[in-house]
């Protein structure tokens, strides 16, 4: 190698580069050695992530223009992808939050205007591990064949690595470890666990099903973001309508009150309703039985799925195009404004109510999810001062970001927001609908997060450490189909605060008229059962093996909030 006198030459320059972006997130560095007990595992910590950041100065050297460049995009795309999460989550990132990003990549675009003036860290640091990595080193000669491949194979070794150990530790392992190396290592694991699961083969229909005389509507209705505790009917002061003037439940309507969401990210509970599933089984159930679409498909329904949230056939949470096949009518709403949508929901419905064919519906409503700037028209301004309007109309749904200028306004525009999209929404549905021909549960995916205890971050659900009101929902019942409505008066004041989205599932079962001994048994209790539930929603939710579950109990549920007792 030729010998140079001055250590100020361009791979300095290059190196100084890289090494100043990979600091850039320092804190996170940090957050992960204050978590970290005892020597042995500082030290492992510590050489693992020595190890990244030298894979990633490794990869800088690589003689190969073509590679350098491929590794750029590649540590810059990842950097500006993990950082910005931790900056606009305040959250180490985790397995399960890149999973959990990867099932909300069609909302990209959204997140991209909403992270606002909060990635210019993130910005500069992919800037500069790009620009450190691009600068062509010095050439140099090497005395062993063998050293020329090492800036290639630096960073797979790296990322194997970090990926085994993700694997090994079910999702954890990997925080604070330079985004350059983190994203290609849980990439690594999804992929494998993706192609691991095709071992398993859904199970076919096995519960036993008897045939109806004259089977009702069957309709699923999956709010968006409303906390149970806002609305009415979960003791709040937002007007549902579901209830009267004097604040009873309206003829037809059965109150289960406040509801535990089964996670606190829209996909985690999506999945649950549409799997099922207990506490205790619910990842073995959502990998092998049957969805929701083949019950009602074997006894009899036509299935309809309707997503306000997304347009152009694109699906969401977890759902595939294996799903689709069991539906036999998927709609969405390309050509309405965002803000009209769930009334559209709403119409269609009673419409449906009106027909003679027996359906079975899931609705994913547009609802109050984040922004809610411009999801309730002008004259629903009731309560002042709101977020400001105008910006934000097209944005359907956006898991991460701002948008909140003071939460005191984004609250003002999340109460108006419900006052149109479950308020309105349910006078819509109530003019039109014939509840003496239809079933209707009424619940929201999760609740919201409004950073009342002062912590730091702008997501308002999703969060790794959350509040209990961002898994407190509500759940109602609709119907006039006598003898569910007994059943349902009965059920709504035994079981009143006492439920959770576990308990869906079941209930769907049982009024398509499966055996409701075996329902239980495999299932668990559905609404029309003694529930005692344990009012706790997973804040680690993962589809895959991975993370063990971390349940979080919801907000405090009193008799006093039994609107149905009044
Ligand atoms: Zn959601």
């Amino acid at each position: 190698m030729r010998a140079n006198p001055s250590i100020w030459n361009r791979d300095t320059l290059k190196a100084g580069l890289v090494i100043a972006g990979l600091l850039v997130p320092y804190h996170w560095y940090l957050v992960r050695w204050e978590t970290l007990s005892g020597v042995t595992f500082t030290i492992f910590y510590s050489a693992l992530l020595t190890l990244c950041l030298i894979a990633t100065l490794a990869a800088a050297f690589s003689q190969s223009i073509l590679f350098r460049l491929g590794c750029a995009v590649l540590f810059a795309a990842s950097v500006l992808l993990v950082n910005s999460y931790q900056r606009v989550m305040d959250a180490p990132f985790f397995y399960v939050s890149f999973v959990n990003l990867f099932e909300t990549a069609s909302f990209t675009g959204d997140a991209l205007e909403q992270f606002g003036g909060h990635i210019l860290p993130p910005v500069v640091a992919a800037l500069l591990i790009a620009a450190g990595v691009i600068v062509p080193p010095r050439p140099r000669a090497y005395r062993y064949r063998i050293a020329r491949h090492v800036p290639a194979m630096a960073p797979v070794v790296a990322m194997a690595l970090l990926a085994t150990i993700v694997f090994a530790r079910d999702g954890a392992g990997a925080t604070g470890m330079p985004g350059t190396i983190v994203t290609g290592a849980y990439g690594a694991v999804m992929v494998t666990e993706k192609v691991l699961q095709l071992r398993h083969r859904r199970e076919p229909v096995t519960l036993d099903h008897k045939p109806m005389a004259r089977p009702a509507d069957i309709v699923l209705i999956v709010d968006e973001s409303v906390r149970g505790d806002y609305l009415d009917i979960g003791g709040g002061k937002i007007r549902s309508g579901l209830l009267n003037a004097a604040e009873r439940p309206r003829p037809g309507v059965y109150n289960f009150g406040r509801a535990a969401s089964a996670a606190n990210c829209s996909a985690g509970t999506n999945i649950t309703l549409r799997y099922g599933g207990t506490r205790v089984n619910y990842q073995r159930y959502i990998a092998t039985k049957p969805t929701i679409w083949s019950y009602a498909k074997e006894a009899g329904y036509h299935t309809v799925y309707i997503d306000a949230q997304l347009t152009d056939g694109r699906l969401q949470n977890s759902m595939t195009k294996k799903d689709l096949k069991q539906i036999d009518e998927f709609i969405q709403f390309d050509h309405t404004p965002v803000v009209d949508r769930d009334e559209k929901i709403a119409e269609l419905i009673a419409e449906r109510t009106h027909n003679d064919v027996p359906e079975f519906i899931i609705a994913n409503k547009i609802g109050a999810h984040f922004p809610v700037n411009d999801k309730y028209p002008e004259s629903y301004t009731i309560y002042k001062p709101a977020s400001p309007r105008g910006r934000l109309a097209n944005v359907a749904t956006n898991d991460r970001g701002t948008g909140v200028q003071r939460w005191d306004l984004y609250k003002n525009a999340y109460r108006n927001t419900l006052l149109w999209t479950v308020g309105h929404f349910m006078d819509t549905l109530f003019a039109g609908a014939d509840l003496s021909n239809a079933i209707i549960v009424y619940t929201s995916d999760h609740g919201q997060n409004f950073h009342e205890d002062g912590s730091p971050g702008y997501a308002t659900h999703c969060s790794q450490n959350p509040p209990p009101s961002e898994g407190t929902v509500a759940i109602a019942m609709m119907t006039k189909v006598p003898d569910i409505a007994v059943e349902a008066a009965t059920w709504s004041r035994t079981d009143f605060g006492a439920t959770s989205h576990f308990d869906i599932f079941p209930t769907l079962l049982d009024l398509m008229n499966y055996d409701a001994d075996e329902v239980r048994l495999v299932y668990g209790p559905s609404l029309l059962e003694p529930t005692n539930d344990p009012l706790t929603f997973n804040a680690r939710f993962s589809e895959f093996g991975g993370n063990p579950p971390y349940w979080v109990h919801i907000m405090p549920v009193t008799p006093t909030q039994n609107v149905s007792l009044r």
